[in-house]
């Protein structure tokens, strides 16, 4: 099974992404990692994405697609869940042919819808806890709310020290990510639409973001085989 997913930074899409791998058993093929698979490797795609990324460029597509998909031809057998491309309707369209023209086939779309507002406070309300990465703790979630201790928020599993990651309280860097995925003319956004509209194209499953994590997977669970 081949799937591609859609969600804004902050929107959980990442652990969405992580269940479904687990479940179908497919390679969770994320953009960056393609990138730094490639430049690591040597290739030649990776050589030219290096020079543009070296001096604080965008990679041109030219050489972002082929690079996607010769990594998506290694997953061919297994199927993949691609995360974090296309950004552009253009890469969309360029991904679409793409990927008919190297035989594979698109079985699903799936997209987390959230709110811009609450994408933001949701980056921006991640606090991490000194003794352990993975205790959970979040501003803006009942559920995983830090703990009030000496008038100071802790972890609320053990107790430890909180800090918030640099680049998650980063508010030009946040708006200018959301502002590509946001855009609806020729950004993220238009993407999405533009698989929801492709005659014969791939069913795009749309899920209410907003919801607790179990919800969430559990919605887009049930929409797929
Ligand atoms: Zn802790």
């Amino acid at each position: 099974m081949n799937i591609l997913t859609f969600g804004p930074n902050g929107s959980g899409k990442g652990t969405q992404g992580a269940i479904i791998k687990q479940k179908y058993g497919i390679d969770h093929i994320e953009s960056g990692a393609i990138f730094r698979e490639h430049i690591k490797g040597g290739t030649e795609l990776g050589k030219k994405a290096k020079a543009y990324i070296d001096r604080g460029d965008l990679v041109p597509d030219e050489i972002t697609i082929p690079m996607v998909l010769e990594t998506l031809a290694k997953s061919k057998d297994k199927g993949w869940l691609l995360d974090g491309f296309p950004r552009s309707v253009a890469q969309a369209e360029a991904l679409d042919k793409a990927l008919k023209e190297a035989g594979m086939k698109l079985d699903y779309v799936v997209e987390i819808v959230l709110d811009r507002e609450i994408a933001k406070e949701r980056i921006m309300g991640r606090r991490l806890c000194a003794n352990d990465n993975n205790h959970p703790n979040h501003i803006a979630f009942e559920a995983i709310k830090p703990v009030e201790k000496d008038g100071k928020l802790v972890c609320r599993v053990c107790g430890g020290e909180l800090s918030a990651r640099a680049d998650d309280q980063d508010v030009d860097a946040i708006d200018k990510r959301h502002k590509i995925y946001y855009d609806t003319e020729t950004g993220t956004t238009a993407a999405i639409n533009y698989f929801k509209k492709l005659p014969g194209g791939a069913p795009v499953i749309s899920v209410d973001g907003s919801l607790a994590i179990k919800e969430v997977s559990e919605l887009i669970m049930k929409q797929l085989p």
